[in-house]
C-alpha cells in the first residue's frame, strides 16, 4: 500500500491554532502597557490579576462576526445572574480579519443555542475544552428550520395565541453582497429577515 505523500502543513485558513485559542487573551498586554506608559505603580502580581485566564472546561465561540458578541452573550442568557467566567474579545485580529471571540467557563453549549449563533454569526466556531485543550471543533451550521428559537412578527399568529405552539421557521440563505438570511413562519408565512437577533427568544 502507497501512501500519499506527506501533505504540507498549511492549516485550513479558517482556524485558528487550537493551542492559541485557548491561550490567555492578548488584550491583557495592553493593560500592561497602558499602566507603564501612564506611569501608575503596580504591585507585584497584578499582571496576573490583568490577565484573562485560559478556561480549563467549557466553550470558546470563535470567529463570530465583529460586533456579534453581545448578541452571542444575550443568546446564552449571559447576564446578572452567571455564576461562571465569561470572556469577550471584540474585535480581535484573526487569519479571517476582525471577529468576536466569547469564552464561557464550565458550560457547553445546547443544539438550540448554536442554531441561534448560526442565525447572527454563520462563520462561528464552537470549541469544546476539556481539562485546558479543545476536545472538539466545530462549525456552526445554519439550519433548515428553527423551533422555539424566534418569535413570529404576527401578533394574530398561532405560535403567539393565547395556548401557543412552538414557532416554527424554515430557514433560506438570500444571496447577496452579504450574504442574509430569510425566516419564513410555516404556520403564517410570515418572513423575518432583518434584526433576527431582535426577535430572538
Ligand atoms: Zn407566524
Amino acid at each position: 500500500m502507497t501512501s500519499p505523500p506527506p501533505a504540507p502543513p498549511t492549516p485550513p485558513a479558517s482556524s485558528t491554532p487550537p493551542n492559541q485559542l485557548n491561550s490567555p487573551t492578548p488584550s491583557a498586554s495592553s493593560h500592561d502597557a497602558a499602566d507603564v506608559k501612564f506611569g501608575r505603580s503596580k504591585k507585584l502580581g497584578d499582571k496576573n490579576d490583568l490577565r484573562i485566564k485560559a478556561i480549563e472546561n467549557g466553550t470558546v465561540i470563535d470567529h463570530i462576526n465583529p460586533g456579534q458578541a453581545l448578541n452571542v452573550l444575550k443568546i446564552l442568557g449571559v447576564g446578572e445572574n452567571i455564576t461562571s467566567t465569561v470572556s469577550v474579545v471584540m474585535n480581535a485580529g484573526g487569519v479571517r480579519g476582525e471577529k468576536d471571540v466569547v469564552k464561557i467557563e464550565g458550560r457547553e453549549l445546547t443544539q438550540k443555542e448554536v442554531a441561534s449563533i448560526s442565525l447572527i454569526s454563520s462563520k462561528a466556531t464552537v470549541n469544546i475544552i476539556r481539562n485546558f485543550e479543545v476536545v472538539e471543533k466545530k462549525n456552526v451550521q445554519i439550519p433548515d428550520s428553527v423551533c422555539g428559537v424566534v418569535k413570529c412578527i404576527n401578533p394574530n399568529c398561532i405560535t403567539n395565541s393565547s395556548e401557543p405552539l412552538e414557532s416554527r421557521f424554515t430557514v433560506t440563505e438570500r444571496e447577496g453582497v452579504v450574504k442574509s438570511l430569510t425566516l419564513r413562519c410555516i404556520y403564517c408565512e410570515s418572513i423575518i429577515s432583518d434584526d433576527i437577533i431582535k426577535h430572538m427568544i
